[in-house]
């Protein structure tokens, strides 16, 4: 079988990227049905170009630290497709971070951004520099360094990054300044900018806000609703945070955060002031809000059971893995389950391990895969870039109603796809065919 054999290609020629594997194995065994359908995907050697990055760019950041001392980190940009846009997709400043986790979130930035109805191609970068723990000065003197480099290979219609996990405001506003300093432009090559110099209303908002109209959408549908329901948030950056706010406008009970250190259950609701005073003002972790908050539960990392994630033990109707890759496994899928959760809908990228996703999808409970539940962040990227490219910033209102329309057109898009090929309830399937058809079919226009 076609598929297998670029699943088995991938394995052989890049055995130490198991994320990567992950992301390209989940797709490609969805995609089967729409490969078997059409001979041009196969004549076209499509899925080997796909999973193959356009190019790939790896550099040394030298910085110093404030104790004086030289710094050398890895950095990366992987521009994965631009078949239907210019590449598209953000920076992942972590430890963790290597060739095989860029290469991975690359790819899924490519079918996501698809997906978003908007002219995105898909790239990601980063580097295992670790902002937590380090002063503005170093931040700003690593995002300069970091810029040195990556300048030379970004252009508001080449390549624009964006945030991700350790990339908010402060690191996109230094690496915009040091972008200005060596190219004397002001343009949109970056998203997620602060208001006053070219950012959009309602950008920090639309990851969690979007993931949340996914969630209705879906719901909506089997005639459900998220009202007075009971959900468990993991994670506690920007998309959980606006997970957190978007459920309460809909009149949901959130009911839990978690960050490296632990996981919080507030059974009452977390308190959203102070869960955007610790993590958004000062920068200090959870155990801060336990302190404050002495009537919620607070659980240890160390207290842990090895293999689960005590946030996926909390009962509840809704679940938003808003955290990152593979925090989600089958036991922790086993246990939602038991607990009656109705609905999974992925803030971040790849949360949900291979067994995690197959249950999901048997279990028939609504299941919204991060490619088209986490999208409406890189949407709003998009109409942020529309924005710059016409001098114009729009109100809250206007781009708020913009990313809950893509939300509903990407729901409905997977969901339609699913239903032709006969799968009705698995937008897996459905989102992954509708998002590789748009690409494929403009690779095959554009030529070899
Ligand atoms: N990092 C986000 C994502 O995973 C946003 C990317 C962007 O806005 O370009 O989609």
């Amino acid at each position: 079988m076609y598929t297998q054999d670029i699943i088995k290609m991938i394995k052989t020629n890049y055995p130490d990227q198991k994320e990567f594997h992950q992301a390209v194995q989940e797709v490609l065994v969805s995609l089967e049905p729409v490969i078997a359908k059409d001979k041009k995907y196969q004549d076209n050697a499509i899925l080997q170009r796909m999973v193959m990055p356009d190019r790939e760019i790896a550099f040394r950041v030298d910085w110093m630290n404030d104790e004086g001392e030289v710094q050398a980190n890895t950095g990366y940009r992987i521009e994965f497709n631009s078949a239907i846009g210019p590449y598209k997709g953000g920076l992942r400043f972590h430890p963790s971070v290597n060739s095989g986790i860029i290469k991975f979130l690359g790819f899924e930035q490519v079918f996501k951004n698809s997906l978003t109805t908007l002219a995105l191609g898909g790239a990601k970068g980063g580097s295992d520099f670790d902002p937590k723990g380090k002063s503005d000065a170093e931040v700003m003197r690593f995002c300069q360094a970091f810029m040195n480099e990556l300048y030379r290979h970004i252009g508001a219609c080449t390549d624009v990054p964006a945030g991700d996990i350790g990339v908010g405001a402060r690191e996109i506003g230094y690496l915009f300044g040091q972008y200005k300093k060596l190219t004397n432009r002001f343009d949109g090559v970056l998203t997620g900018k602060g208001l006053t110099w070219g950012g959009s209303l309602a950008r920090p908002e639309a990851t969690g806000y979007g993931c949340v109209y996914f969630a209705q959408e879906m719901l909506k549908e089997r005639g459900e609703s998220l009202s007075g329901k009971i959900c468990t948030v993991s994670g506690s950056g920007n998309v959980a945070i606006y997970t957190v706010e978007k459920l309460y406008h809909l009149d949901a009970i959130p009911v839990s955060v978690s960050d490296s250190k632990g996981t919080i259950h507030d059974k009452n609701g977390i308190d959203l002031d102070l869960l955007k005073e610790i993590k958004e003002k000062r920068r200090e972790s959870l155990e801060e809000y336990a302190k404050i908050k002495s009537d919620c539960k607070y659980i240890k990392i160390s207290d842990y059971q090895e293999g689960t994630h005590p946030v996926w033990s909390i009962p509840c109707f809704a679940a938003f893995p808003s955290a990152t890759e593979n925090e989600l496994n089958l036991y922790d899928a086993k246990t939602l389950l038991q607990n009656g959760c109705k609905c999974v809908s992925e803030g971040a990228n790849m949360p949900s391990t291979i067994e995690a996703i197959e249950l999901f999808l048997k279990s028939k409970i609504c299941y919204g895969p991060g490619k088209a539940a986490n999208a409406g962040g890189v949407a709003v990227s998009g109409l942020e870039m529309a924005q710059n490219a016409s001098m114009y910033s729009w109100d809250f209102e206007s781009v708020d109603k913009k990313l809950h329309s893509i939300m509903e057109s990407i729901f409905v898009k997977s969901s339609e796809t699913a239903k032709e090929f006969g799968d009705p309830t698995n937008l897996v399937l459905g989102s992954n065919i509708a998002g590789f058809r748009k690409i494929a079919d403009a690779m095959i226009d554009q030529g070899i």
